[in-house]
């Protein structure tokens, strides 16, 4: 088994509002990558952090009549701290106005574009979307409005100093047809690969300091000019493991230019920023490229699209953190996990959230480890039969069947992670839940635990085998949980622990939800 490096990486949300759903999706997925690798014995570094240099932060902090210092250390506290409810697992978390790391590494890392020939001053008059922050042309916007905001751009004029990214095109489809720079899903390959194959353009790599308020970093050697969020943003990659130290960096050699895997998370909205500017960006630097780009689509709530410059009541309400406080961490783990396709948009309502932790937790999991601990309780007074009684008196089809299952799982979740599919992880564990509770129905074991006081032999090592395989089960599922739902996994292993020689008492371990307050 390789047991190479792995860095995962979410992207740093700009943070002009609170934490929504949508990043909690994507916390979630890579939360769980990381704790999946870790489980198999990877060391794994997992980074978020918050884009505080965004001039979204600097609009929002005006619209609001606070300092941009106030509204960015107060909102990324809140995505910091989304950490605790819904049981991520970060190793790092860089704030790029705060962090000493940031500025130095991103300044090395401009100098290092620079120093190729690849940043140019050119004067540019465009369509611009502040929410996007973005230059539009007329080709990609939807009836001359954003297609993100379904605002009008403003035409904005200026100064800038762009990045050739049209010298790299050749060596960017290289990479990525190669496989060496894996975009998943294929959709989602082959749509960078349209892009790049319709002539990149250069891009613009900084904007005027003074429409930046003197926020973020100044261009080095030209402080009129300030960096904008490509090298800034995107740098965090690089910068939280000290590039600005340089490249012989402990922390940026191991993890960035090491033999290990780098893998972006990314929401669809930024996919050619990540798999097209931010590689070209790296060629031009001379430094190694990730080595995939994980991309998720997005959600919706109660059929309306996210956005936190809308967020009503609803929106509010589905705060990740207000839903990990009303349903508990698994439920929304497991709806973000379960639920949301690897291609395609999602809706979340709470009914839909409660609904399947029910379904599957609860009348599920819960009920399956239910079952299982009283019956062993019942039958053997909580020691569960080793495994080698299985063959005693013939072990029933149903029970053999669960243990091949369970034999297999584990092959199943790490192929669905590795593409990544969260949802056919997850599809397979929901699976053997229900083949285990299948199992007791099929086997019957109050029937065989009257024929064993009958004095039926056979029936005594059916029994056996089949308390066996059910308790293998639980167990299995929990160590297959874990990665998914950190909390229940450990309730559940708990549950199941024969180690001292008696399972402890049956007690519930994941209760009914009620169902949501009606809006
Ligand atoms: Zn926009």
């Amino acid at each position: 088994m390789s047991t190479a490096d792995i860095y995962l990486s979410t992207t740093i949300p700009y943070i002009n509002g609170r934490p929504h759903l949508g990043h909690a999706l994507e916390f979630v997925q890579a939360d769980v990558l990381a704790r999946h690798y870790r489980q198999a014995g990877h060391p794994v570094r997992l980074q978020s952090g918050t884009d505080d240099n965004s001039l979204k932060n600097v609009l929002a902090a005006a619209a609001e009549g606070t300092s941009v210092a106030d509204l960015v250390s107060r909102n990324s506290a809140a995505f910091e701290a989304l950490s605790g409810p819904l049981q991520l697992s970060f190793d790092d978390f860089i704030r790029t106005s705060s962090d000493p790391r940031h500025r130095p590494g991103v300044e090395r890392f401009w100098r290092a574009c620079a120093a190729s020939g690849d940043l140019y001053r050119k004067s540019y008059q465009g369509l611009y979307c502040t929410g996007c922050e973005q230059f539009y042309r007329i080709a990609e916007l939807d009836g001359g409005r954003c297609p993100e905001h379904g605002t009008e751009p403003e035409t904005v004029s200026e100064e800038n100093w762009f990045f050739r990214l049209s010298r790299y095109a050749g060596q960017l489809t290289e990479e990525i047809t190669s496989g060496r720079l894996r975009i998943e899903p294929a959709a989602r390959r082959r749509e960078v690969l349209a892009f790049i194959g319709g002539g990149l353009e250069d891009f613009s790599a900084s904007r005027p300091a003074s429409r930046a308020g003197g926020w973020g970093i100044p261009v080095p050697g030209d402080p009129d000019q300030a960096i904008y969020v490509w090298w800034d943003a995107l740098g965090n990659y690089i910068t939280s493991l000290g590039y600005g130290d340089g490249p012989e960096a402990p922390e940026y050699r191991r993890w960035w230019a090491g033999p290990g895997q780098r893998i972006h998370l990314a929401g669809k909205g930024v996919l050619r920023f990540h798999a097209v500017y931010w590689p070209a960006m790296l060629l031009s630097a001379g430094l190694p490229l990730p080595t995939a780009i994980y991309v998720h689509d997005y959600l919706t709530i109660g059929g309306a699209k996210i956005s936190k410059s809308a967020a009503g009541p609803a929106a509010r309400a589905a705060g990740p953190a207000a839903l990990a406080a009303a349903y508990g961490p698994d439920a929304v783990r497991w709806w973000l996990l379960r639920e949301v396709p690897r291609t395609g948009d999602a809706d979340f309502t709470p009914e839909r959230l409660v609904a399947r932790a029910n379904e599957d937790l609860a009348n599920g999991l819960g009920n399956l480890v239910s079952r299982v601990t009283s019956m062993v309780h019942r039958y053997r007074d909580g020691v569960v039969p080793a495994t080698g009684d299985l063959a005693a008196g013939g072990t029933p089809a149903a029970a053999a069947e669960l243990a091949a299952a369970c034999g297999r799982l584990p092959a199943e979740t790490a192929a669905a992670l590795a593409r990544p599919d969260f949802r056919a992880a997850t599809a397979a564990l929901a699976s053997v839940i229900g083949q285990a509770n299948r199992c007791i129905e099929d086997t019957a074991p109050w029937r065989l635990a009257r024929a064993e006081t009958a004095g039926d032999p056979v029936a005594a090592g059916q029994l056996d085998a089949v308390l066996a395989a059910l308790t293998g089960a639980c167990r299995t599922l929990a160590a297959e949980l874990a990665p998914f739902l950190p909390g229940l996994s450990a309730k559940v292993a708990a549950a199941c622990d024969g180690s001292p020689g008696r399972l402890p008492a049956p007690e519930p371990v994941y209760p009914r939800l009620d169902a949501p307050p009606a809006s």
